[in-house]
C-alpha cells in the first residue's frame, strides 16, 4: 500500500503548504507559526524525512499534528510516553482531529478496535509506544494501513549516548526500510550534536532536514552554590520567593518527603511528588501545582515529563543531577513564558562518592561507564569556575559568542541567592536561628536556651521575635509567668505597643524589654 517515498512535484507541495496554512488557524487556533515550526512542516509537506531538536515548549507537536491533518493517510506517532498519550489524544479529538492511542492501557478488545479502525482509514494520528513495533499483529496492520507519516517523538531515546536509552528504539531503525515512501519526522528536546548525528544515523534517515535551535535560555540565571545544611538554604530560597511557583529535585523519594513536610512546618505550602506515592495522589500534587493552588513542589525526578506549566519561576536541586541533559530538562521547566527564572543547585564534592557508589552497582559495563561519564560532566561544571550557561551551551555543542553572560553566579556574583543569603536574615537562619528554633521546640524558655548556647538572654529573645515574624507559633508562657503576662498585656493596652518603652517603665522595673518583646510577638501572632 506504500509506495517508494518520492519528493512531491512543486504543484502539490504549494498546494499542501497552502492548505497547512489555513488549517494552522482554522483546526490548531494559532496566528503563524513559531520559529523552526514552519521549515519543518514543510519540509514533511515535501515529503523529506525530518529531524529537530527544539527545546521544550518550542511547539514540536505542531510540526507533526498539522502535517497530519494536511496529508490523506494516518500519521503514527510513537512515544515512550504512555502517560501523556491520553491527553494529546484529548486535545486532538476536542478541535476536531480524528486520533487516537494505542498502548497497554487498553484492553486487548479495544487494541484490536483501534487497529480495525487503522487500517480502515480512521484516524489522521495514532500515537503508539515502541514496543508495539515488536508485536508483529501490529506490524501487520500497520501494512495494511495507508500511513503519512511517522513523527519519532523523544527521538533521543535511540541514542545510547544519551540519557534516556530505550533499547525499545532500535526497532524503529526498520521503518525506513519497511515503509520506503513514507517520511519520517524525529523530534527530541535534548541530544548533543554527536547524539543528534547517531539519532539521524540509526533512524535511517534520507536527507533529513536538520533543524538545532539554540539551547541558550537567556531568562534563566544559573547557579552553583555550596551545599551545607541543604534543607534550611531551600527553605531560605523559597521564603525569598513568596508566591512564585518552583520546583525542587531531591534525590530520594525522603529527602522529597522530609524537604516538603520541612516546608510546609515553616509556613510554606508545598507538596511532594515520587513515584511512591500513588496515581491519585500524585495527579493531585500535579493539578495543585498546575493550577497555582499550590506554589512549590518537592520531587524527585519522576515529576516534570509533559508539565508546561509557563510560570515557573525557580528550580532548585538539592543534588548534584545524574546528567548534564537531564539538569538541562530540569531547569528548562523554568520560565517558559520567558520571564526571569532561577536555577539553583546545591552542590558539595561529598556527594559524589554516593553517586559513584550507586554508578558502581549498575550491571553493565557500557551503561557503568556512560553513567560515570556523565558524572564527572557534571562534576567539571559545579566544581567549575567558568560561565555556567557558557558550559551548558558546550556540552550541546554551541559556541556561546559573549565573553560575560550576565545571569550566571559566575558572570554576576552580586545577583546570586548565596550572595543575598550571607547578608540576610535569612542567612542567619541557617547558622544563627535554626539551632534556637530546635531548642525552643523542645520547650526550653529564653533563658534556659540562652544558657545552653552561651548567648545573652535578649539575643536569644530577639532570635525567638524573628521566628515568630515568620510564622513560628511559640507558647509564651513558657518564658514570661503567666500573672506577669497579664500585666504586661493590660500595660500594652494603656499604654500601646507600637514601643515597649512606656508599657516597660510605667511597670517601674517589674518587667524588662526582653519579656515585653516576648510578649508583644505572642499577641501579634
Ligand atoms: P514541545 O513538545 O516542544 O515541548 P508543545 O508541542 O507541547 O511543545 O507546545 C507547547 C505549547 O505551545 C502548547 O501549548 C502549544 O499549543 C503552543 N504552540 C505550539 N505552536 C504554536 C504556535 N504556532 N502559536 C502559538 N502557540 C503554539
Ligand atoms: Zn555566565
Amino acid at each position: 500500500m506504500n509506495m517508494m517515498k518520492q519528493d512531491r512535484t512543486q504543484s502539490e507541495s504549494t498546494t499542501l503548504m497552502a492548505k497547512s496554512r489555513q488549517l494552522l488557524k482554522t483546526t490548531f487556533g494559532h496566528s503563524g507559526f513559531r520559529q523552526n515550526q514552519e521549515g519543518i512542516v514543510d519540509a514533511i509537506l515535501e515529503g523529506r524525512d525530518a529531524l529537530a531538536v527544539l527545546p521544550t515548549g518550542a511547539g514540536k507537536s505542531l510540526c507533526y499534528q498539522l502535517p497530519a491533518v494536511c496529508l490523506g493517510g494516518t500519521c503514527i506517532v510513537v512515544s515512550p510516553l504512555i502517560s501523556l498519550m491520553k491527553d494529546q489524544v484529548d486535545k486532538l479529538c476536542r478541535i476536531g482531529v480524528r486520533a487516537a492511542y494505542l498502548n497497554s492501557v487498553l484492553a486487548p478488545r479495544q487494541q484490536v478496535t483501534v487497529m480495525d479502525r487503522m487500517q480502515q482509514g480512521s484516524y489522521d494520528i495514532i500515537y503508539v509506544a515502541p514496543e508495539r513495533f515488536a508485536v508483529e499483529v501490529f506490524r501487520e496492520a500497520l501494512d495494511r494501513t495507508s500511513i503519512s507519516l511517522f513523527a519519532v517523538d523523544e527521538a533521543h531515546c535511540i541514542s545510547e549516548w544519551g540519557h534516556d536509552f530505550r533499547p525499545d528504539y532500535l526497532s524503529l531503525s526498520e521503518l525506513t526500510k519497511r515503509y520506503p515512501g513514507v517520511p519520517v519526522a524525529a523530534f527530541t528536546a535534548t541530544a548533543t550534536s554527536r547524539d543528534q548525528e547517531q539519532i539521524a544515523e540509526r533512524l535511517g534517515l534520507r536527507a533529513p532536514h536538520m533543524v538545532r535551535a539554540s539551547f541558550d535560555r537567556a531568562n534563566l540565571f544559573y547557579e552553583v552554590a555550596s551545599k551545607g545544611d541543604e534543607v534550611n538554604q531551600i527553605l531560605a530560597f523559597v521564603k525569598k520567593r513568596p508566591g512564585q511557583a518552583g520546583i525542587i529535585y531531591r534525590g530520594t523519594r525522603r529527602a522529597v518527603e522530609e524537604t516538603a513536610e520541612y516546608l510546609r512546618m515553616r509556613g510554606i505550602e508545598a507538596l511532594p511528588y515520587h513515584a511512591g506515592l500513588g496515581n491519585e495522589v500524585r495527579r493531585d500534587h500535579q493539578d495543585a501545582f498546575d493550577s497555582g493552588r499550590c506554589p512549590v513542589i518537592v520531587a524527585t525526578i519522576a515529576f516534570g515529563m509533559g508539565i508546561d506549566k509557563p510560570d515557573v519561576r525557580f528550580v532548585v536541586h538539592g543534588e548534584l543531577p545524574k546528567s548534564m541533559d537531564g539538569y538541562y530538562q530540569e531547569t528548562g521547566r523554568a520560565g517558559r513564558d520567558g520571564r526571569p527564572a532561577h536555577c539553583l543547585l546545591l552542590f558539595s564534592m561529598a556527594d559524589v562518592p554516593r553517586a559513584r557508589y550507586f554508578i558502581n552497582k549498575i550491571s553493565s559495563s557500557r551503561e557503568r561507564r556512560n553513567a560515570s561519564i556523565r558524572l564527572d560532566t557534571m562534576v567539571r561544571y559545579a566544581a567549575g569556575h567558568s560561565c555556567r550557561r557558557q558550559a551548558v551551551l558546550h556540552y550541546f555543542g554551541e559556541r556561546y559568542g559573549r565573553h560575560s553572560c550576565g545571569a550566571c553566579d559566575v558572570c554576576c556574583p552580586k545577583k546570586t541567592f548565596s550572595a543575598m543569603d550571607r547578608t540576610s536574615r535569612d542567612g542567619r537562619h541557617v547558622t544563627t536561628l535554626m539551632p534556637t528554633l530546635k531548642l525552643l521546640r523542645e520547650g526550653l524558655s529564653y533563658g534556659q536556651i540562652a544558657a545552653r548556647r552561651r548567648l545573652k538572654p535578649t539575643t536569644i529573645a530577639g532570635h525567638i521575635v524573628d521566628l515568630a515574624s515568620d510564622g513560628e507559633a511559640f507558647d509564651v508562657d513558657v518564658h514570661v509567668a503567666p500573672g506577669k503576662r497579664e500585666m504586661i498585656e493590660s500595660l500594652f493596652s494603656e499604654h500601646g505597643m507600637a514601643r515597649l518603652k512606656p508599657a516597660v517603665e510605667a511597670s517601674h522595673g517589674r518587667i524588662n524589654y526582653d519579656e515585653a518583646r516576648l510578649v508583644r510577638a505572642a499577641m501579634k501572632e
